[in-house]
């Protein structure tokens, strides 16, 4: 009801905003009263103006859609006025009419030169001082709500490009930990593979995953595993140091790490880095079968790909290495190499030996 209200106001705002209004400026009274006579059967609001000192005050207050200048005024000449409307922000492009004693044409073309946008002589006749002011009033109308719409369009498309950003930022997270998601995970590892191609450099990937996390879920609950895969991401971030890293929320309890430009001793320093600090958070994990707080168990793999070969053998590969780590007791980082040059071998490092 309140939001029907407000909307029927904004309209009357509308219509008030966009009805014609009239600013006289002359010092005798009998000519604002014949003007006042004329428009007194239109839907037009009439103002008058005595004291020419007052005119730009009085236009910048009412906002007028038309002013009409008397010329001959005993303190400041029309002219001067007409000069003066137009020097001012509020009253720069307000159509005026002046209105003369008699037809001049060097004052005619004078007040044309300095702006003004149509000479009457006084007092025209009723039609035709309705017809002008209807005329000039509805152009600068129609100028107003064509800027008006233009500044609105460029403010609702500013609106919807940082919508646009916010949403794009927003698909490609992942909702509980805040790093990005697994879609923005295969974008970033085709954009890294191609580059890699391109370059001739190696590239590594580091899949992590939680080590008896359903267990973790029943001892401590559901929310309680939410917590601690928000732990476990802040900590995976913070244990990359290059700005191209990026860890990423792979699934379920799973991360993965795309290390750009690193080899297999990097990455494989950096995953132990990563298992260190997760075991270092001390969450506790009870029935951990491996220890009492949590643990990851984290697979690397690094390839220097070459022309048609796909991301997707990397991914399979660090799979491969995860799968190792688990089958050797977890909390632990284990390697597989990819390229067919390099031999395959697997290495391991962390705080539980293989079994
Ligand atoms: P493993 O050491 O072999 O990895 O054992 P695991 O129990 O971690 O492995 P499994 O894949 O059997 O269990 C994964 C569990 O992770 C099961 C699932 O309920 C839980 N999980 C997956 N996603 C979420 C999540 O978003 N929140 C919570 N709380 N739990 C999740
Ligand atoms: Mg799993
Ligand atoms: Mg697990």
């Amino acid at each position: 009801m309140t939001e029907h209200l407000a909307g029927a106001g904004q309209e009357l705002d509308d219509i008030r905003r966009y009805r014609i209004s009239v600013l006289l400026v002359d010092d005798q009274p009998i000519i604002a009263e014949a003007v006042r006579r004329a428009l007194a059967t239109e839907d037009i609001d009439f103002h008058y103006c005595q004291d020419p000192t007052e005119a730009i005050k009085t236009a910048t207050e009412l906002k007028p859609t038309i002013i009409l200048q008397d010329l001959v005024m005993p303190e400041l000449d029309g002219l001067t006025m007409v000069r003066f409307y137009r020097a001012n922000q509020d009253t720069s492009q307000v159509p005026i009419i002046v209105l003369s004693t008699k037809e001049e044409p060097e004052i005619k073309s004078k007040a044309f030169e300095l702006g003004a946008n149509d000479y009457l002589v006084k007092l025209p006749d009723k039609i035709e001082l309705i017809a002008r002011i209807r005329y000039h009033s509805q152009a600068y109308i129609n100028q107003k709500q064509r800027d008006e719409a233009f500044l609105a369009l460029e403010e609702s498309q500013r609106r919807l490009a940082v919508a646009n950003k916010i949403l794009k930022k927003l698909s490609s997270m992942d909702g509980l930990t805040g790093v990005p998601n697994r879609r923005r995970f295969d974008e970033v590892l085709k954009q890294e593979w191609l580059r890699a191609i391109r370059h001739s450099t190696s590239i590594s990937l580091i899949m992590i995953d939680i080590d008896f996390f359903k267990l973790f879920n029943d001892t401590y609950g559901h929310q309680g595993g939410d917590d601690c895969l928000k732990q476990v991401a802040k900590t995976l971030e913070k244990s990359v140091k290059r700005v191209t890293d990026m860890v990423a929320r792979y699934g379920g309890e799973e991360f993965v790490v795309v290390l750009p430009e690193t080899g297999t001793k990097g990455v494989l320093a950096v995953a132990e880095t990563m298992r260190a600090d997760v075991e270092a958070q001390h969450i506790p994990h009870e029935n951990s079968k491996v220890t009492d707080h949590v643990t990851i168990s984290l697979g690397v793999a690094t390839a220097v790909p070459e022309r048609g070969s796909r991301e997707e053998d990397l991914i399979a590969a660090a799979d491969q290495a995860l799968y190792e780590a688990k089958n050797h007791g977890r909390n632990q980082v284990r390697s597989m190499g990819l390229n067919p040059a390099d031999e395959l071998h697997e290495e391991q490092s962390g705080g539980m030996s293989a079994i």
